[in-house]
């Protein structure tokens, strides 16, 4: 196909095309919470440049982009102008998801984010991770400071892949309230600090600000994983967090119908290692470099199977956490049971900290989220038969490992995503045989009440 343009031809398109895009972002940053995550970038003149006029975004089932001639070819993969070239660096509808997600995560503030979507959660962690943990012969012997309250898996990636396989030494930051512990982990050889808020199982959170600052002072980046409040609560960009990962597998794609991640930077991160061109924007160079290389992509069905739960994040966090809240006040006034975990509950240990950080975008209204962790009472502390009673009782809660679900799911850690981490492990996240984690769902407060209530009976 003969366009008689020349690559610089295309490169002013390239330009164009951007110019249209920044707008487009200008104009989404003016829209509230509910809007963006409903149009994201998808406007009308997106849908009738191309789209079909689709109302939605479409799903594009396919590998590669076509160029029109050999000079669009080279200033496309050149990246001197916007290109998504083949599915596994980029594609159409993984982009709409992007978008979104980037707007959702710097909402409410001027902070420009970059989003890129993953195949999974874990791989967005590796995706965000990896590029600080290269070879740097001016530097000590690297390390990761991270807090213990963790998710299963992450903890896997950490202490198996990490550490014993790629012999990165991790420290652990076992109190996360405790800002000394943080600080006194870091030294020369530390590459970034990570942590989860809230963490998966225990429900433990930590001073976002406070910790960024104290990584910022060494030079190196914060990292947090939000899976569990989500945009619609808490966003770390606002609070000095250079990336944020999410499993995009909870509560952003409620309906359980796909597995998927993002990982979502601001422009300009700290690192004492990696080019200018990566800390300029993290998410934009991860994708064009090493996630090319990689291949953790997400695939455009999954994409916007996503996108389509994410356009209701926000009231279903509403009512998620109200019922949350009430669902936590019934347990903790049982006599069956010893501990309940919930941000929202006043005997939680970083109650004010969860007041900070916790509230429903677009209002000043603090929410809690949607999980909870709980000890059932047992005769010794190793036992496990009095939660295993009430865990096999439950008739409409589902037993899986899984959470964020528009279903209540209840999960007993120590036998499933805390299996595999021994006993050790499971002391250094909190885990006890007892501990039983609670993602409530969409159903009526009063019918979940019902099932636990029932369940706790048979104790
Ligand atoms: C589930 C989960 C992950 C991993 O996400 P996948 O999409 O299952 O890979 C990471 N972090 C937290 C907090 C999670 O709950």
């Amino acid at each position: 196909m003969q366009t008689n343009r020349t690559k610089e031809d295309w490169i002013e398109v390239g330009r164009q095309m951007m110019a249209e895009r920044t707008m487009a972002i200008k104009a989404a940053k003016t829209k509230k919470f509910d809007t963006v995550a409903t149009h994201g970038l998808y406007t009308m003149e997106k849908a009738f440049s191309g789209n079909s006029g689709s109302i939605m975004e479409p799903i594009y089932l396919s590998t590669a982009e076509a160029y029109m001639d050999s000079a669009h070819m080279e200033a496309a993969l050149a990246y001197e102008m916007p290109t998504w070239c083949y599915s596994r660096i980029a594609n159409p509808s993984s982009g709409f998801l992007e978008d979104t997600i980037g707007l959702l995560e710097s909402y409410g503030s001027d902070i420009e984010a970059s989003c890129l979507a993953t195949a999974s959660g874990m791989a967005a962690i590796k995706t965000a991770t990896d590029p600080f943990l290269i070879k740097d012969n001016s530097l000590p012997a690297m390390n990761i400071v991270t807090s213990a309250k963790l998710y299963g898996g992450t903890f896997q990636q950490f202490s198996v892949r990490r550490c014993q396989e790629q012999g990165i030494e991790v420290r652990w930051v076992k109190n996360p309230y405790d800002l000394n512990e943080w600080r006194s982990n870091i030294d020369e050889g530390t590459r970034f600090v990570y942590g989860e808020f809230p963490s998966n199982p225990a429900v433990a959170i930590f001073d976002i600000e406070e910790v960024a600052k104290i990584a910022h002072a060494a030079g190196i980046p914060l990292i947090v994983d939000a899976t569990c409040a989500s945009p619609a609560l808490t966003r770390p960009l606002l609070h000095g967090a250079d990336i944020v990962v999410q499993s995009g597998t909870k509560v952003i794609s409620t309906n359980g119908t796909s597995i998927c991640g993002m990982m979502t930077s601001r422009k300009n991160i700290i690192s004492k290692v990696g080019s200018d061109e990566m800390k300029a924007d993290f998410a934009v160079w991860a994708k064009l470099w090493p996630f090319r290389d990689n291949g953790p992509s997400i695939s455009p069905i999954n994409a916007i199977l996503t996108l389509n739960d994410l356009r209701s994040l926000r009231m279903r966090i509403a009512q998620m956490s109200d019922t949350g809240l009430k669902v936590a006040t019934y347990l903790e006034n049982h006599p069956k049971i010893d501990k309940v975990y919930y941000p929202g509950l006043k005997s939680y240990p970083a109650h004010e900290i969860a007041n900070k950080y916790m509230k429903l975008a677009d209002t000043n209204e603090n929410k809690y989220s949607y999980m909870l962790a709980m000890e059932i009472k047992e005769k010794a502390p190793a036992d496990s038969k009095n939660a295993r009673t009430f865990y096999d009782a439950l008739q409409m809660i589902w037993r899986a490992t899984d959470l964020g679900r528009c279903k209540t799911v209840a999960t007993l850690n120590a036998i499933s995503t805390h299996q595999q981490q021994g006993e050790e492990g499971r002391k250094l996240a909190e885990i006890k045989p007892s501990t039983c984690r609670i993602s409530v769902g969409i159903e009526d407060p009063e019918d979940i009440i019902k099932d636990l209530d029932q369940a706790l009976s048979k104790i």
